[in-house]
């Protein structure tokens, strides 16, 4: 049985499924026995099992993070500006690249998140330019309209005012929240333009080099360097994208290396 087919044993209307998966010989687990499956995974390899079930929404993340804070403190040493801050800060330090992590490797081409450019709300203040009209000397005078070679509008002062006002989010064009999908549609794939011409219009296609082939678009380290500046004030951008940013990416490849060993896990236990 595949992890990917776990979720929906949580289903309360599913007594008994058929896990589609041919590896298993397309034999019917019941839940009786995926719940025994799942204790095995569960002691076998339990970071990989709750990051796996908090991304998909099983569980709430907190187990899996502290999973992670703790695999990121055993390997602190690979970083030497983490490792060198004192105890506590080091923990505070570790556990936002911890949440950080959990938070890319969750990213799919399903999920959506919080427009960040108006926190969610749909509208941000902008500064627009409007032009006013002033008549320092009064309006103009009727016989104005009628004289040759005289203007009302010689009454008029006009200025741009800068005015703070609320408009529709650029970014998320006022949806309140934005696709992690990248441009590929979450495939992985795109059309290969010049292979294709090669092969007389046969679509030929090639990993998406936005997103390579993830499907979707990362986290970006800017912000999990802001989140750090917030209780790190000392860290030089330099130091944090060429130790710490190794460090944090290490941590979100343990995320994917203990889901898939959780995953063979779960594959060896219902063989
Ligand atoms: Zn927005
Ligand atoms: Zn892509």
């Amino acid at each position: 049985m595949n992890i990917e087919s776990l979720p929906k044993y949580y289903s309360p209307k599913s007594p008994k499924l058929n896990d589609s998966t041919p590896a298993t010989g397309g034999d019917v687990l019941t839940t009786t026995d995926v719940m025994a499956a799942q204790g095995m995974v569960q002691a076998e390899a339990p970071l990989g099992f709750n990051l796996f079930l908090s991304k998909v929404g099983v569980q709430s993340p907190d187990k899996a993070v502290s999973g992670l804070v703790d695999e990121a403190m055993k390997i602190s040493s690979q970083c030497r500006h983490i490792e060198d801050l004192e105890e506590e800060k080091k923990c505070v330090v570790i556990g936002i690249i911890a949440r950080y992590a959990y938070a890319d490797y969750s990213r799919s081409a399903a999920s959506v998140r919080e427009c960040d450019c108006c926190n969610g709300e749909g509208f941000i203040d902008a500064e627009v330019f409007t032009n006013k009209v002033q008549f320092p000397d009064g309006k103009p005078p009727a016989w104005a309209k009628c004289t040759k070679g005289v203007l009302p509008s010689y009454w008029e002062e006009w200025r741009s005012v800068r005015e703070k006002a609320r408009v529709l989010c650029p970014a998320c064009k006022g949806k309140k929240i934005l696709s992690n999908a990248c441009r590929c549609h979450g495939r992985g794939r795109v059309v290969d333009e010049a292979m294709t011409r090669e092969m007389r219009g046969v679509p030929v296609f090639k990993e998406c080099d936005k997103c390579s082939g993830r499907g979707y678009s990362r986290l970006t380290f800017s912000t999990v360097k802001e989140a750090l500046n917030a209780v790190w004030p000392e860290l030089k951008r330099k130091i944090a994208y060429e130790s710490v940013r190794p460090f944090y990416e290490r941590i979100v490849s343990v995320c994917f290396e203990a889901e898939s060993s959780a995953g063979s896990a779960l594959r060896k236990v219902t063989r």
